[in-house]
């Protein structure tokens, strides 16, 4: 692959800065003194207490929430909380309403009817999932005790650009693609969570956040490890935590601060899409199916128009350094992925070399 650069636009575990990846590999030696590493501390310790509590404000902080509005770092990643939701959320009798966007919010209607009555308000798979239903033609009911939506399809490409509102229906959105990547009208939201592996590093450990409203709803056969309430109570200590995972997150929190928060990574993530975009709209050669304005900024997927140029395209990209570039297995063609901590050189390299891959083949 040479000895340049390589830039890596993987959809998740997705790239980290140097300088975090840094800091995170000092915490193996001796931590905060300690004389052992942090994966050797005790999750009892007040320094990793401390750890915990410094994190779940970081979160607050970044996304200016309210009192009312909780933090949990929970295991098994945004697909457990497909399930958890419903458990935590509702009665088995009780109707939830969901909007389809593309394949995770499939996953997690798919999931949520196996714990309640799940219906779906809105679709756009019969245009290829190619955009957002507009909120107005939601069929929403009075009977709903929740609507989820995915905020951004990572296999497909589609984001909400603005916060829906429900009414008083308690929203619940599944942020793990594009969480902390612009600010959020928060107010909008009962419920959000996000696993961790695409703007804030680790697998397998998901954030929460509930209206306080919404808690103790749970019903009693939810797992306690899994009750949003019994956590909280415990301070997110009903079982060992994923220590590890957690410092990662805090680390990656700093980094935001760092760039300026969430109004200045906003503005680079929409220069960053737009600048691959404004490539692939030149003409037909690289073609987008998302309609312009509901284009998703986080993973941008495309194709080409001769499809039978694409595994040349992937394999001359990898030559020069540029991963991962393979759409989803569901969603197929080419995806890029730009989340909070790509850099700019790759995008510009990327965008290079596309066109530069169509003087030649186009
Ligand atoms: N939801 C969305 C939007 C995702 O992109 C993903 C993974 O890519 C998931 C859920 C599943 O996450 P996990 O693998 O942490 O269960």
């Amino acid at each position: 692959r040479g000895t340049g650069r390589l830039y890596n636009f993987a959809a998740g575990p997705a790239t980290l800065p140097p300088e975090v990846l840094a800091k995170a590999r000092e915490s193996l030696g001796d931590w905060q003194g300690l004389g052992y590493s942090l994966l050797e501390t005790p999750f009892s310790s007040d320094e990793f207490i401390s750890l915990m509590e410094t994190t779940r404000n970081q979160i607050k902080s970044a996304l200016a929430l309210p009192d009312d509005y909780q933090v949990l770092l929970l295991q098994g990643g945004a697909s457990a909380q497909f399930s958890l939701v419903p458990l935590n959320l509702l009665p088995a009798t009780a109707t939830a309403g969901y909007v389809e966007t593309g394949h995770w919010s499939t996953r997690a209607f798919e999931e949520g009817r196996r714990y309640a009555r799940a219906r779906l308000v809105a679709s756009s798979r019969t245009s290829q999932f190619d955009r957002i239903p507009p909120v107005d033609h939601w069929a929403l009911s009075d009977d709903l005790q929740y609507c989820h939506i995915t905020s951004n399809e990572t296999a497909n490409g589609v984001q909400f650009h603005a916060d829906p509102s429900c009414g008083d229906i308690p929203l619940v959105a599944d942020m793990t693609s594009d969480f902390l990547s612009r600010p959020v009208d928060i107010r909008r939201y009962g419920l959000i969570y996000a696993g961790t592996q695409k703007n804030l590093g680790p697998t397998g450990l998901v954030i929460v956040i509930i209206r306080d409203d919404l808690l103790d709803r749970a019903r009693p056969e939810t797992p306690t490890v899994f009750n949003y309430q019994r956590q909280l109570e415990r301070q997110n200590r009903v079982n060992t935590p994923l220590m590890f995972a957690v410092y990662l997150v805090h680390l990656m929190l700093d980094w935001l601060t760092e760039q300026g928060g969430l109004t200045s990574i906003h503005a680079r993530n929409i220069a960053q899409s737009r600048a691959l975009y404004r490539v692939i709209d030149e003409d037909d050669f690289f073609q987008c199916r998302v309609l312009p304005g509901h284009r998703s900024m986080m993973n941008v997927c495309f194709g080409l128009a001769r499809p039978q140029l694409q595994q040349r395209f992937v394999s001359e990209a990898a030559d020069r350094g540029l991963l991962n570039l393979t759409g989803h297995s569901h969603a197929g063609g080419l995806r890029a992925s730009l989340y909070n901590a790509q850099p700019d050189a790759a995008v510009a390299a990327l965008a290079a070399f596309m066109t530069d891959f169509r003087q030649r083949y186009g």
